[in-house]
């Protein structure tokens, strides 16, 4: 038997490797377990987010956001480019590079907290010890006090379209096209479909986006949905909602894919198709026969608000639990779990204020809840809403789209949910995430001085609109 610690990670994605840094902060003796090797056959840290998630796609996002801007939009503040044309392989490269920083940067941290990595597959044994298989097929046994799950998602496939090498991919592969196809499929128009979809449109692709719902981002704020449904369509995402895909058929390079819409059967066809209907945990190889760790609905590892498995001393955490498939929330529930290892018993997480951004442009983000799920809760609300197209700055960074709306407890002013539609509404949502961990009401963020002029000021005046006092918006409430 190898050495034991206080701690083994299984897993160094946002929730694993965030959960081993902090387990060894706070002096327990801890190894994290990676299998993840890189095309150049070396180990990497960080996951799905920093290889092939959260952090490629912004780079891919923000490259081709900033092409739009410099071809479509420079000129309307005269900023003369000319022609300009796009070089997909040098955004690559620098994708690439930013991969290769962000997860340079955690083998970093490893080292410089004391975290002992183990490259290679975990595999969780019975009385919580770890077997570790290495790259060269070598296995060595670990025991562990307590054992953390940290082992992700992937993409889940679906019968009638299933993976090729180049032309039906999921978002993994979406990441690696060298140059936008002309004709591009995507099944799924959620966060996946919009981002990646977004991303080769801007870049030249003509976008068809096939949604099997009849309704567009369900869990987002109607309002907020129906106005970014309406951009993104300006900007050429062909959004089909009700259609469900019965097939698709490869032949010349090129894909026909089948549905089914209101009006009857379709056809398409794509030069490349993305499939991008969601994620399913990932346990494969994960649990040995007498591991003992119970798994729930749809292959969930089973826990409890504080990420215990059934099996004491074992935790799971990330998106192989319940709960929004989210970077941030595995990595807090990473902290919060090696908080309570370390002797924090009442350690918690707020699952009430995890925010969520979508990075089209503009972004979507919010937090808390929306009009639809207070009517359905029978919950009494007031809002108030403020368009970014009477926000001073916003004018002045040429990006008027978009909206800011702030939903209250109708009784008690308590603040429930805040959505934002605009540029960087991915930054300006943490202000609302930080009022609502401090149980705010609508009028305590109207009555804090914002500065002038920020896009924020847009979240003070929805607030302030809560109880129709907008200062720069006729929307005085009758009393
Ligand atoms: P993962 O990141 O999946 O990491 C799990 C790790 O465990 C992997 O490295 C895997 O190799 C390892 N592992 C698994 N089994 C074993 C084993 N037996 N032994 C050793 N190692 C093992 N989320 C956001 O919050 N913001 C975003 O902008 C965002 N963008 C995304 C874009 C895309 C294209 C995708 C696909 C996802 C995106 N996500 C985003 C989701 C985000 O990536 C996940 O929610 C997050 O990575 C989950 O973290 P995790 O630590 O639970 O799992
Ligand atoms: P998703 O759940 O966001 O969206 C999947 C969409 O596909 C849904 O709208 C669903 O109705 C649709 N769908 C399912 N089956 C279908 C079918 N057969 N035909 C047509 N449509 C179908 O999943 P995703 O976009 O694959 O993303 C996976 C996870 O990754 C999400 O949980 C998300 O939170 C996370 N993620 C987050 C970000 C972010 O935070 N910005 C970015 C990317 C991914």
């Amino acid at each position: 038997m190898a050495d034991k610690f206080d701690v083994i990670v299984i897993g160094a994605g946002p929730g694993g490797y965030v959960a081993a840094i902090r387990a060894a902060q706070l002096g327990l003796k801890t190894a994290c377990v990676e299998k993840w090797v890189n095309k150049e056959g070396k180990t990497v840290h960080g996951g799905t987010c920093l290889n092939v998630g959260c952090i490629p796609s912004k780079a891919l996002l923000e490259s081709s956001h900033k092409f739009v801007e410099a071809r479509d939009h420079f000129a309307e503040v005269g900023i003369e480019v000319g022609d300009i044309s796009t070089n997909v392989s040098k955004m690559l490269e620098f994708k690439q590079s930013v991969i290769a920083k962000n997860t340079g940067g955690i083998s970093m941290l490893f080292k410089a907290n004391g975290v002992t990595a183990l490259e290679g597959s975990g595999k969780l044994l019975a009385g919580k010890k770890v077997e570790v298989t290495g790259h060269d097929g070598a296995s060595e046994t670990y025991e562990a006090d307590n054992v953390i799950i940290a082992s992700g998602s992937v993409p889940v496939n679906i019968p009638p379209a299933p993976l090729t090498d180049d032309i039906i991919v999921d978002s993994t592969g979406a990441l690696e096209f060298t140059e936008a196809p002309k004709r591009l499929g995507v099944i799924g128009a959620g966060v996946i479909g919009l981002e990646l979809g977004s991303v080769w449109s801007r870049l030249g692709s003509e976008v068809t986006v096939l949604e099997a719902l009849d309704s567009f981002l369900p869990m987002v704020d109607a309002q907020v949905a129906k106005e970014a449904q309406k951009l993104l369509g300006k900007q050429g995402l062909d959004i089909k909602l009700g259609a469900k895909v019965t097939g698709s058929n490869i032949s010349n390079g090129e894909v026909e894919v089948s549905y089914t819409d209101s009006e009857g059967e379709k056809t398409q066809t794509f030069d490349k198709l993305i499939v991008a209907v969601g994620r399913k945990p990932y346990t494969e190889k994960l649990l040995a026969d007498d591991a003992g760790i119970a798994l729930g609905e749809r292959g969930f590892i089973t826990v409890d608000d504080q990420c215990r498995t059934n099996v004491d001393g074992v935790y799971a955490i990330g998106d192989v639990v319940r709960g929004p498939m989210l970077a941030h929330k595995a990595s807090e529930e990473g902290v919060m779990v090696a908080d309570i290892i370390a002797g924090h018993s009442k350690a918690q997480m707020n699952y009430d204020a995890i925010p969520s951004v979508i990075y089209t442009a503009p972004e979507v983000a919010f937090v808390g809840k929306t009009e639809q799920q207070l009517k359905e809760e029978g919950v009494e609300y007031k809002t108030g809403s403020f368009p970014f197209s009477a926000n001073g700055r916003a004018l002045a960074n040429n990006a008027p789209e978009g909206i800011a709306k702030v939903i209250a407890d109708a009784n008690t002013d308590r603040i429930l949910g805040v959505h934002i539609l605009s540029q960087h509404a991915g930054e300006l949502i943490a202000q609302a995430v930080t009022a609502m961990e401090f149980g705010a009401s609508a009028e305590d963020i109207g009555l804090i001085c914002f500065a002038h002029p920020t896009t924020s000021e847009a979240i003070h005046e929805a607030a302030l609109a809560v109880d129709g006092h907008a200062i720069h918006m006729a929307n005085r409430k009758k009393r």
